[in-house]
């Protein structure tokens, strides 16, 4: 009998409590038995619009049958050929894919991010990729996250020399605050193995602005710069008290989480309350929970859970592993002697809407509250640091905070200057992928030259037949 295609083969997962108590992953890879079931649940969609969701347009559905068939090595080369950092985002990604995969409406979406992880961990994931003829022509990058890194991919392997630049003394980006729990070893550091071979060259602890400037890499021989440089100042909250040790803005603490955590909190918190209802609260207040031992945590929102930003993957896992909730409440002060020992809040009720039109809440008058706490991290998003670069490239912020150039093309009022950024790993990548082939085609206009597309990355003649995205019979055969 074949499998049942509606009901998922489970990811195996540590229960809440277990995990709540250690940073260890909390998904374990299927077995090869168990993805080859999962990957026959695959339909094979004509109209896949998996492929289409995914904003790499990863083809997805080739390797989920692919690995339905038991052929891991061309499920891995498959989705590598796409994919420069497959072995971070099968842990990782937000899976865009399988919100839109056509079995949702029939049942459970295909497991296709933990099928590549299958392909990543059961195929043969550590080839290298191969650069085509140098073309002689440098091409420079500022960032060393996903939007940079997917771009140096993208132009090495088009024959340009790369040079990266990165202001940390590590590359990786945001994903480098990515909880263990998530991201357990070096996957970036695997998926970064295979570009041995290509032709760029990281820069970091140099940042633009203080150390060089865009229009001097010009100057200096490289014919176009891609500013990719992300979002990573916190936004404040501005209430009094935000000052006080035992404050943290969320980017910071879950670096030193990462890094460390003795380093930053001098003592652990045991009363902890995180203020936001992002991922990235979610990431706080799951690592706080793992650091606070038998701790309380509890995470402050200003409207319903329906409404908060985060996905419902971290937010349920959130639940389970006994992160508490107050919802409809905003903080008003931070209060201490010396250091952080309350959180005043007040609760809120809907508002009229705002310019956009989106429903806004308001503070209801005297109805302040106390959280006795000894730790507070804000997680109200970020903002573009742009000190130091220089006002002529009128850069503009995303409503993301990122900074970005004209819609169009990326490119900022100087002339091959581009920037630009994403919301997730993937967005991120498919931004830097968007900005290689505007920067391809600039140069090659401006050398007298033809526009290439992403050749092979393995070296082969033409890359392998791909599915295209939502629209077509299968294409691909191997
Ligand atoms: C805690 C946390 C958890 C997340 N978890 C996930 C997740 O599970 N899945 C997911 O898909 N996404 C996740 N994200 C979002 C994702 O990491 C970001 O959307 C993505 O990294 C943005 O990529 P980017 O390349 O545009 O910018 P960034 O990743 O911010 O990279 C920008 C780089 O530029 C460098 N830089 C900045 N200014 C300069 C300068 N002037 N000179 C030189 N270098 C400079 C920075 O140091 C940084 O390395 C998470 C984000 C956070 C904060
Ligand atoms: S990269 Fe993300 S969105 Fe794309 S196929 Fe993989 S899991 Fe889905
Ligand atoms: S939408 Fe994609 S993953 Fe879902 S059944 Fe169709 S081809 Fe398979």
């Amino acid at each position: 009998m074949g499998p049942n295609r509606y009901v998922r083969t489970p990811i195996p997962e540590d229960p809440g409590e277990e995990r709540a108590s250690q940073f260890e992953e909390i998904f374990h890879p299927y077995t090869r038995e168990e993805a080859v079931l999962e990957g026959q649940r695959c339909l094979e969609c004509a109209m896949p619009y998996c492929v289409q969701a995914c904003p790499i347009t990863q083809d997805c559905r080739g390797y989920n049958t692919l690995i339905g068939q038991g052929k891991f090595d061309e499920a891995a080369r498959l989705t590598l050929q796409d994919n420069p950092l497959a072995y971070v985002l099968c842990k990782t990604c937000y899976h865009y894919c399988e919100e839109d995969c056509i079995m949702g409406g029939r049942g459970v979406p295909i497991a296709i991010r933990h099928l590549k992880r299958a392909a990543m961990e059961h195929g043969k994931s550590d080839l290298l990729y191969v650069p085509s003829k140098p073309k002689n022509q440098r091409i420079a990058i500022v960032g060393g996250g996903p939007a940079g890194l997917m771009a140096a991919w993208e132009l090495s392997l088009r024959g340009y020399a790369i040079t990266l630049f990165e202001e940390f003394s590590q590359l990786g980006g945001q994903m480098l605050t990515i909880p263990r729990y998530h991201l357990e070893g070096d996957e970036l550091g695997l998926d970064l193995a295979r570009w041995k071979n290509l032709d760029v060259t990281f820069v970091v602890g140099k940042r633009c602005g203080r150390d060089f400037t865009p229009e001097g890499l010009l100057q200096e021989g490289y014919l176009a710069v891609f500013l990719a440089i992300g979002a990573s100042n916190p936004r404040l909250l501005g209430i009094p008290g935000e000052e006080l040790p035992g404050v943290f803005h969320a980017l910071e603490y879950l670096l030193a989480v990462n890094t460390g955590p003795d380093t930053l909190f001098g003592r652990k918190g045991r009363r902890i309350v995180v203020i936001g209802g992002g991922d990235v609260a979610m990431d706080a207040a799951r690592s706080s929970l793992r650091l606070a031992g038998k701790g309380d945590v509890m995470v402050v929102y200003r409207r319903a859970r329906e409404a908060m930003p985060a996905s419902e993957e971290e937010l349920s896992q959130a639940e389970e592993e006994g992160v508490r909730f107050l919802f409809f409440r905003s903080p008003v002060r931070i209060e201490g002697k010396g250091r952080v020992e309350r959180l005043v809040i007040s609760r809120t009720e809907p508002g009229p809407p705002d310019a956009r039109g989106r429903p806004t809440v308001k503070d209801v008058p005297n109805s302040e509250e106390v959280i006795e706490c000894d730790t507070v991290i804000v997680a109200a998003g970020e903002r573009a640091d742009l000190e130091g670069l220089p006002p002529e490239l009128g850069l503009q912020v995303s409503r993301q905070a990122w900074p970005e150039g004209k819609k169009e093309d990326w490119m900022t009022d100087v002339d091959g200057v581009f920037a630009s950024g994403g919301k997730s790993i993937v967005y991120a990548m498919s931004a830097g992928s968007r900005a290689a082939e505007v920067i391809d085609a600039y140069v090659a206009k401006k050398t007298g030259g033809q526009p290439s597309p992403r050749p092979d990355p393995f070296g082969g003649p033409t890359p392998l037949p791909r599915t295209p995205p939502g629209y077509g019979g299968p294409t691909w055969h191997l």
